[in-house]
């Protein structure tokens, strides 16, 4: 999910379903509550004024939960800018990027933001190395404990226009509960291995000139399965090999194992949109396809020689020139690339299916030790 500025609302059909505020990952609902969720997660610059604000860009998201008799949860405020006690820690990515936590967690807690700040280190690395690409942008990332974590909620906070953020995020805790391992915090886990490494995946897929990426209100240059496809085969490939456990629920929610199953994925994959009219539970399975389409053709080709090769197309690269530049350097038409995709999805039924992808392996030189 890449879109800046989003409003959706969705129909009951997929009821068992909600979307991640920040990652826009579907995941199921503990529980038997019912939810319908809008959300939107808007960085934008507030408009000129006379005496220039310095803090003028503005990030808010807003979620809204109704329960199964269509009533709205009632909303909460959080606003950091209010909150006692809160403290920004600043800390080196690799030379000359940086993370930035405003939190509220007390000081004793020091422990806790290094370790995120590790993982995160880990996360550019794995990024950087598996696409041979560099990330040249910081993260904020607002992590922010509350006594529950509401169901509706709006949050806003305000930075720097001059800032370098790359990546401005939210992840919410629940007051006294374990941070760490298989019992701890989701939203932690989803955002430090899951919503990162995507994110990031965009980032350096933007730096890709020739590389056509849809655009809200825009025609579709159909790239779109391409694209997520990366970024799903970056943050998978990250949770797969830092947190298992992590990975196999991720795997869960995008229903892995039954996408292709579905004859509307297979009909429209290949011409996915930013804008469409898809069901939240056809869009979760969309991603989940395109990560399985990404996995097939990047066996063939590891992913840093082909974004290479894309780099250096001298045109345009839309959706039929990514699959005839895929043709040519893979020998996989678009019929080719479905059945491998299918195949690979029956091997993860199967559960035959290797625990890393050798090619991705190779381009890692070591396994981080983030001891979760
Ligand atoms: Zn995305």
């Amino acid at each position: 999910m890449r879109s800046r500025s989003s409003n959706l609302e969705f129909p009951g059909t997929r009821a068992k379903w909600s979307i991640d505020p920040l990652s826009g990952i579907f995941k199921k609902l503990r529980g038997a509550l019912v939810f319908f969720i809008i959300f939107l997660s808007v960085p934008c610059q507030a408009p000129a004024q006379a005496q220039p604000d310095p803090y003028s860009v503005v990030f808010s998201q807003k979620i809204t939960a109704f329960d199964y008799q269509g009533l709205a949860y009632p909303v909460q405020k959080i606003i950091p800018a209010a909150m006692p006690g809160i403290q920004e820690k600043v800390f080196p990515l690799t030379p000359g990027r940086s993370l930035a936590i405003l939190t509220n967690l007390g000081k004793n807690r020091g422990g806790d933001l290094e370790r995120i700040a590790s993982v995160v280190k880990a996360c550019y690395r794995h990024v950087e190395n598996s696409t041979g690409m560099e990330l040249s942008k910081d993260v904020l990332l607002y992590l922010i404990e509350l006594d529950k974590i509401p169901f509706s909620y709006e949050f806003e906070a305000k930075y720097s226009a001059v800032s370098n953020w790359g990546e401005v995020r939210l992840v919410l805790l629940k007051k006294d509960s374990p941070l760490w391992g298989n019992q701890g915090s989701r939203e932690l886990s989803e955002f430090l291995f899951d919503t990162l490494p995507h994110e990031l995946g965009h980032d350096v897929l933007a730096k890709i000139e020739p590389l056509q990426h849809d655009i809200d209100g825009q025609p579709s240059f159909h790239t779109r399965w391409f694209i997520e496809g990366v970024c799903e085969l970056l943050a998978k490939s990250f949770s797969r090999r830092e947190f298992p456990p992590a990975w196999e629920r991720f795997m869960e929610l995008r229903n892995i194992g039954a996408t292709f199953r579905n004859p509307l994925v297979r009909r429209n994959i290949f011409n996915w949109s930013q804008e469409n009219q898809n069901t939240m539970g056809l869009e979760s399975d969309l991603y989940g396809a395109s990560w399985l389409l990404a996995m097939s053709w990047s066996e063939k080709m590891p992913l840093v020689r082909f974004l290479q090769v894309l780099d250096a197309s001298k045109t345009k690269v839309d959706g039929s020139r990514l699959m005839a530049l895929l043709k040519r350097e893979t020998g996989l038409n678009s019929d080719g690339l479905l059945e491998s995709a299918v195949r690979k999805e029956l091997a993860f039924l199967r559960k035959s299916e290797p625990i890393q992808q050798p090619h991705l392996q190779a381009a890692i030189p070591q396994k981080v030790d983030i001891a979760l």
